[in-house]
């Protein structure tokens, strides 16, 4: 039996992989689960599944989750070191599901464990990509990607020879707004951004993908994974969000990765290590889409992309940079404090700030990259106050 432990296990992606499981637990056994507000899902899930032990990130949900779970033989953990206490348990596969950096720590324990880590938290990769490789790497473990795009990416250069690979294309949808001109963006609210007209994902990550901040860190990901360069990455808009990711190669042949737009395909990919499953999901019908849209993104009306290969250009501290002051810029906009087209502006100013300071080191380890999260947050909050509605 594989054991399992999932990190976010209350979020989307967490809970698509226990539907994944739930499938088959013959072949699975889960030790433990995470979540963070979300205390009753968390504990219906760590019955349902007889985990082992489940921890809140909210040190103040502790007693009712221990209340939810009593009369179970469940070990109950909070706060961040109720969080390294799950993730650092002895599992063949974690899932990590927390969304934002908050996702970092519990991670690298993960790795530090000797896990395989199926890498849903884009944002770890990005702030700190060459240390989870370096953990990965000396644990002679697994980091398996599990953004779609990158899941993608995985499949079509697989069998390939590296050295014949130009460039790769990752799709983006273009999110709630892609009809609207960039005028219209400016008075655009937390609630429209937060729909998706193709998937299903949590608020963040949603509101994210309107605005191209997930495409951007989903760039920088695909270099830390894949060793790519910025040259050799491409972002197309593609409304159906069918098409994933492109590999191009030298004597002009591309191959490409199609699957409907349901993470559960790319979350299987890495539970069942690179086998192909009948999953019984919705299959694309590709007479009745007809025909594949792709447009060349529209870099006035989506500055957040360009961004994004800026902190490649840059490298070292730059991603733990760019996504701490895009977070604390998320965090301004749900809470009314920055309009929805000022988030770029602040991070821009946030990273001309740290470099014009030489503040962004080019080696990245693990002290350097939680200073540079806290100094990015409090820059990009002093930055957005110039902006306050
Ligand atoms: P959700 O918001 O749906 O879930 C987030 C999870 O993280 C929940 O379990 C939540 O707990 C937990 N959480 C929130 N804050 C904290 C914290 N401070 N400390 C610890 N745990 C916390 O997000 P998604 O599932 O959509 O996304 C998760 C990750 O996967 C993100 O990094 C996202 O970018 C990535 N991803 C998601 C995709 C998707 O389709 N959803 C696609 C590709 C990547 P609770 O709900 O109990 O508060």
């Amino acid at each position: 039996m594989k054991t399992i432990s999932i990190l976010g296990a209350t979020g989307s992606i967490g809970q698509n992989t226990l539907d994944l499981i739930s499938r088959e637990r013959n072949k699975f056994q889960v030790k433990g689960l995470t979540g963070s507000k979300n205390i009753k899902l968390l504990a219906q899930s760590a019955i349902k599944f007889g985990v082992d032990v489940v921890a809140t990130a909210d040190d103040e949900k502790y007693l009712d989750l221990k209340n939810l779970l009593s009369g179970y033989d469940i070990e109950v953990c909070a706060g961040v070191s109720g969080l390294l206490e799950v993730a650092g348990r002895e599992a063949d596969w974690v899932m990590s599901a927390i969304v934002g950096y908050a996702g970092l720590l519990p991670g690298l324990a993960a790795l530090e464990a000797g896990a395989n880590l199926a890498l849903a938290n884009k944002e770890s990769m990005v702030s700190a990509g060459p240390i989870l490789k370096e953990v990965a790497n000396r644990k002679g473990v697994k980091i398996m990607p599990v953004d779609s795009e990158h899941s993608a990416i995985s499949q079509v250069i697989r069998g390939e020879n590296l050295d014949s690979l130009v460039k790769i294309i990752i799709t983006a949808s273009g999110g709630a707004f892609r009809n609207l001109s960039k005028s219209d963006l400016m008075n655009v609210t937390p609630d429209q951004a937060a729909k998706h007209p193709n998937w299903e994902m949590g608020k963040r990550i949603t509101i994210d993908s309107a605005s191209l901040f997930n495409k951007a860190l989903e760039v920088i990901e695909a270099k830390e994974l894949f060793d790519l360069k910025a040259s050799e990455i491409e972002v197309l808009i593609h409304p159906q969000s069918l098409v994933h990711a492109i590999a191009c190669f030298q004597d002009s042949g591309m191959k490409a990765h199609l699957s409907p737009p349901d993470m559960r395909h790319a979350i299987a990919y890495a539970l069942h290590e690179e086998k192909r499953l009948n999953l019984s999901l919705k299959e694309i019908d590709l007479a009745s889409v007809g025909e594949l849209i792709f447009e060349k993104p529209d870099t006035d009306k989506y500055p957040a992309l360009e961004l994004g290969f800026d902190v490649i250009r840059q490298g070292g501290l730059a991603g733990a940079a760019f996504n701490a002051a895009k977070e604390q810029a998320l965090d301004d906009f749900l809470n009314h404090q920055l309009k929805f087209t000022e988030m770029a502006d602040v991070v821009r100013a946030t990273m001309d700030e740290l470099i014009s300071q030489n503040r962004l080191d080019k080696v990245v380890e693990l002290e350097a990259v939680k200073a540079v999260d806290n100094l990015a947050r409090s820059v990009a909050r002093r930055s957005a106050e110039k902006f306050q509605i």
